[in-house]
Order: structure tokens, then C-alpha cells, then sequence
């Protein structure tokens, strides 16, 4: 189903900052550049900026390879990013690498764990799953993806600096917001996942902890992403607020494209790599309008430019 932007204009902000956020876990394919589309499309027609965010919180999955080659391809296909451009990443330490931020999420944490809303945690994923299995369920959140966290150490006073993760005490409550897509939206983050992890047993922060912490910290006020996110807006709401953010950021999620209307499309089919495409010859205006075309924002597939991007969102 395409989705109809116009109607949404009223919800979006004026001149907003919003961010294409891709994790250097493998290089970039036609998933990334239909987000691509959508947020450098919504920023032109909105008079907004966007921000590149490398997302390496996760120090065992990232490769510097991996940045390198989502540098050149959004080079190669014409995203050019407002703030963060590429030349502020080859030029060595850069805010919006995350793992050049380690300093602002420890003192983020700490100011959590001055109120007392931080406990060590020891559990291992086997372990949250055989609690959750010895009390009969897979935890209330219902969502594969994520694993409800029953408490265990809430009260056993784990000391914060050995190799035990942090957990932020979340209590029961709904979160509601208004998605530019998905209108009113309610969701209860301590139902979903318990209590939340900020950083884990091995030093990483979280991805839910790193993006609240940046969002807030440069000011992102236009979260545009996949449908596969959509269900951790609440929790990122509920960690902004507790951070001092005192308006959260406009959520737009947006339908994954598929690679046919049964396949899903993954990292792992080499024939969608934006790398692959323009190995084979494809110029970055015919990836693009692909990419679009698989989206349902174009009826029929043609090479489109970067700067026709506001008129194919249709804001
Ligand atoms: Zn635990």
C-alpha cells in the first residue's frame, strides 16, 4: 500500500532536523535508500535539514569498512547530508559516530543513575527466557523481536561497574503519540520489555539508550524510519523524557519495502547491495527510482533524480 503523505503536512514539523541513521553492520541496500527517499525527500519539501548519524553502538557487529562504503555510496548516489556530511567522518573523530560519543551517553546514564533509576543486571538472554518460560509466559510483549525482562536483579543490588548490564526501572504505563503515518498511537513500554537495558554486559550502549541520548543532544525533531522501529517509539519517548526532553520528537514510520509482493528484502540477497546494482551498470538515478518504484511512490519505474524527491513524497 502506498502511503499518502499529503494529508500528513499539518502534522509534520516546519523546518525540521531529521536524520538518516544506518548501522555499518553491512553496506547499504534498497532498503536504506528508500529511507533515504523518504527523509531527504520530507526534509527538501519541508525547507528541513538532514543529519547523518553512524550508528556503531554495537562494537562487535560495526566494521569501518562498513562506513566507508555507506559513505561513498550516499556520495555516489547524491543524499547529501547537512550536518555530518561524509568529509566530516573521513576526517576522523566526528559527532555523529556514535562511538565517538561514548562521553555523552555515560553522562546521560549518570544522570539516570543519580535518581536512582538504574540497577545492574547479570541475566543472560537464556536466562531472561527460562524466567520467563518458569512463569508461564514469553513475556506480555507479544513481539518476537523483543524480550520481556521479568526484574530478576531489580533488587539484588548488582554493583554498576563490573560486567553486569544496565537496566532503567520502567514502570507500567502507556505512552501515546500521534505517528504521522500511523495516527494515534498507544503503547506501553514496561508491557513490551520490562525494564529497559541501556547499556549491555559487554560496555555497548544500547540502540535504544545511543539514539534517545543523540536525538535529544542535536536536536532531531523528525524521527522518519521503517515500520520494523515502530515499536520502540514509546520506549524513546519515555527515555527522552526522563533525559529532560520536553517535546519529543514527530515519529514517522514508514511501510519496508519488499523485494516482490511475497519476498522480504534483506542484507543478505546480493542482487539488492547498492554496491551490487552499480557494479552491474545501474546509474544512481535508476537505483533510486527503482528503490521508489518498489515503494509504491512511483506508479511506474523510471530514473529520478535527487532533487525530484519532495515531489515524490508529496508533502
Ligand atoms: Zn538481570
Amino acid at each position: 500500500m502506498p502511503i499518502a503523505l499529503a494529508p500528513l503536512a499539518a502534522r509534520l514539523p516546519s523546518s525540521p532536523l531529521t536524520r538518516f541513521a544506518p548501522a555499518p553492520t553491512g553496506v547499504l541496500h534498497l532498503g536504506h535508500v528508500v529511507n533515504a527517499i523518504y527523509v531527504w525527500g520530507l526534509a527538501r519539501a519541508l525547507g528541513g535539514r538532514v543529519l547523518l548519524r553512524v550508528e556503531n553502538h554495537d562494537k562487535q557487529r560495526c566494521r569501518p569498512e562498513y562506513e566507508a562504503a555507506l559513505l561513498e555510496d550516499l556520495d555516489w548516489l547524491g543524499f547529501e547530508p547537512d550536518v555530518f556530511p561524509p568529509a566530516a567522518f573521513r576526517a576522523g573523530a566526528c559527532e555523529g559516530r556514535q562511538s565517538d560519543r561514548g562521553l555523552h551517553y555515560t553522562r546521560a546514564a549518570q544522570s539516570l543513575i543519580a535518581r536512582g533509576l538504574v540497577y545492574g543486571c547479570q541475566c543472560t538472554r537464556r536466562e531472561i527466557d527460562a524466567a520467563n518460560a518458569a512463569a508461564g509466559s514469553a513475556g506480555p510483549g507479544g513481539d518476537a523481536d523483543e524480550l520481556h525482562y521479568p526484574g530478576t536483579c531489580r533488587a539484588r543490588g548488582l554493583a554498576l561497574g563490573g560486567p553486569v548490564g544496565w537496566r532503567l526501572v520502567v514502570d507500567p504505563g502507556v505512552v501515546t503519540f500521534d505517528d504521522a503515518v500511523h495516527g494515534p498511537s498507544r503503547q506501553d513500554p514496561w508491557a513490551q520489555c520490562g525494564d529497559l537495558l541501556l547499556r549491555d554486559r559487554l560496555g555497548n550502549w544500547t540502540y535504544q539508550f545511543a539514539v534517545t541520548v543523540d536525538d535529544l543532544a542535536h536536536g532531531v525533531d523528525l524521527v522518519v524510519r521503517g515500520d520494523d522501529l515502530f515499536a520502540s517509539t514509546g520506549r524513546q519517548m519515555l527515555l527522552g523524557r526522563l533525559l529532560g526532553r520536553p517535546r519529543p520528537p514527530v515519529f514517522l514510520h514508514h511501510p519496508l519495502v519488499m523485494k516482490s509482493r511475497t519476498q522480504k528484502l534483506s542484507k543478505a540477497d546480493g542482487d539488492t547491495g547498492v554496491r551490487d546494482l552499480r557494479a552491474a551498470g545501474w546509474s544512481a538515478e535508476r537505483v533510486i527510482g527503482h528503490a521508489a518504484h518498489l515503494a509504491e511512490l512511483l506508479a511506474a519505474e523510471r530514473e529520478v533524480a535527487v532533487s525530484e524527491l519532495p515531489s515524490l513524497v508529496g508533502v
